[in-house]
């Protein structure tokens, strides 16, 4: 079957579709869940939601999808990616960040990431989130303009951003061209309607004062998000200390970056003025369990970040140390680590997490007037899970079947800014044809470049049985 390709100017914007019959977790400020509800969309937002007799009488044109057996919800929302980075799956693994970083990434990207890995690695990403149930992602990466031309086609939404760093970079070999294509980018997808660029600092530790403080200035010149990755271990916090005199998040606020604007990654090791600090400034933080627990980097303090009003997002971070993409498997891990890591089985309860994972995580991003709850006036970002199966029955408490029993696997369908961008785990527009086997090719040179790394840096050898 041929795919269609996405075209804004579709005839059909004035569309109507209806899901009828559906279980719906709205996520809006009320807490409305219904059991047997109806959902209508006109072009690409919600018209209305809840109980609805007439629909398809007062709509007969509409395309309805009955909804019996299934659960509509908003679809997930991750607050830190670095989509190409599929390309890694599995690369190196079990071994700390530092190394991990500079003695296996940033090598292999320097060589790999070009315009058309970057594309590759993006539609494998692409094609991960839709079927695990994620609408929206916050990306920091390089070749932007590849990632916004594959989210643009795949009908995904996203806010994607150049990574700035202070060596040179795939496709930008100074922090000056890196600001330069951040500005450039912002200017020619800053009106994508799924679309929204930001600005990106790598880190505290790999920027210079310079560079961090420029890029914030570029992104509240065009009001848009800035992310940092920030006091993700230990190591960083030690030498931040040692260099700076300030923890990383006090460093932060002597350049005069910390607001409401700000996304910092991580935020594992912050004292509790940090946090305080944090709250005060009104500064997001994206929360990436599996990828610290993986590199045994620590566990945020996001218990202690909630009840100070900080807002907080999931993240998977890249594939490359996760190893997937799937926002289900993130919320149930933070929904356990939290418990056992405070012995106190209350934090983290299970509404709490899939607020994070949907409307927390618009607000993040600062989406969250237009996505992150199904309401009418949103955008219709909605994933439908498929409830004829075993461990989605019984239903005692819904928060609690999607964060301990439900998994990615278990969407079906998913609309995105009112388009059926997958059906029946099917993709409307993006081609799975050669897209796995083109990974493995491009893996298999890769793997043959590590080993040749390893033996030039006399390195431990990841690749060669
Ligand atoms: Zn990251």
């Amino acid at each position: 079957m041929a795919l269609s390709s996405y075209n804004h100017q579709d005839i059909r914007q004035e569309a109507v579709l209806i899901i009828k019959n559906a279980m719906v977790l709205s996520m809006d400020s009320q807490s409305n869940y219904w059991e047997d509800a109806t959902i209508v969309i006109r072009g690409n937002t919600i018209e209305s939601v809840g109980k609805m007799q007439d629909a398809e009488e007062k709509y007969p044109e509409a395309r309805v999808i009955d909804g019996a057996g299934k659960l509509v919800m908003p679809g997930l929302v991750n607050t830190h990616t670095h989509v190409p980075m599929t390309i890694f799956r599995g690369y190196a693994d079990d071994m700390p960040l530092h190394e991990w970083l500079y003695e296996y990434i940033f090598p292999i990207e320097s060589e790999f990431i070009n315009a058309e890995n970057v594309t590759l690695g993006t539609r494998l990403a692409m094609a991960e989130m839709l079927r695990s149930g994620t609408t929206t992602f916050n990306d920091m990466y390089y070749f932007v303009d590849e990632i916004a031309r594959v989210v643009d086609a795949t009908g995904m939404r996203a806010v994607l951003s150049e990574g700035l760093i202070d060596f040179a970079a795939p496709g930008s070999p100074t922090p000056e061209e890196g600001l330069r294509i951040s500005e450039e980018l912002i200017r020619k997808w800053g009106s994508h309607p799924r679309i929204t660029i930001s600005v990106s600092a790598h880190a505290p530790y790999s920027c210079s004062a310079k560079l961090i403080q420029d890029g914030k200035a570029l992104a509240d010149k065009y009001q848009v998000p800035f992310n940092i990755h920030l006091a993700e271990t230990r190591k960083e916090f030690d030498q931040s200390i040692a260099r700076t005199g300030f923890t990383p998040a006090g460093y932060l606020e002597s350049l005069g970056v910390l607001d409401k604007n700000l996304i910092a990654a991580h935020g594992v090791h912050l004292t509790p003025e940090d946090i305080d600090l944090l709250a005060a400034r009104g500064v997001s933080v994206a929360h990436n369990p599996e990828c610290n627990m993986k590199l045994a980097s620590g566990v945020a303090p996001v218990p202690t970040l909630l009840k100070k009003g900080v807002k907080v997002g999931f993240g998977t971070d890249g594939v490359a140390s996760n190893n997937n993409l799937d926002l289900f498997e993130e919320i149930n891990t933070a929904a356990m680590l939290h418990k056992l890591i405070s012995n106190d089985p209350t934090v983290l309860d299970a509404k709490t997490v899939v607020e994070m994972a949907t409307i927390g995580g618009a607000t993040v991003l600062g989406l969250d007037k237009e996505i992150g709850s199904l309401e009418p006036g949103k955008r219709a970002d909605l994933i439908i899970l498929d409830m004829k199966q075993p461990h989605a029955h019984p239903v005692y408490n819904i928060y609690s079947l999607l964060v301990y029993s439900m998994k990615g696997s278990d969407v079906e369908t998913v609309v995105i800014d009112g388009r059926i961008v997958m059906e029946n785990r099917k993709f409307t527009y993006l081609d799975e044809e050669g897209l796995y086997a083109r990974a493995e090719e491009v893996a298999a040179q890769i793997r043959e470049r590590g080993v040749e790394l390893a033996v030039l840096n006399g390195k431990k050898n990841l690749h060669q049985s």
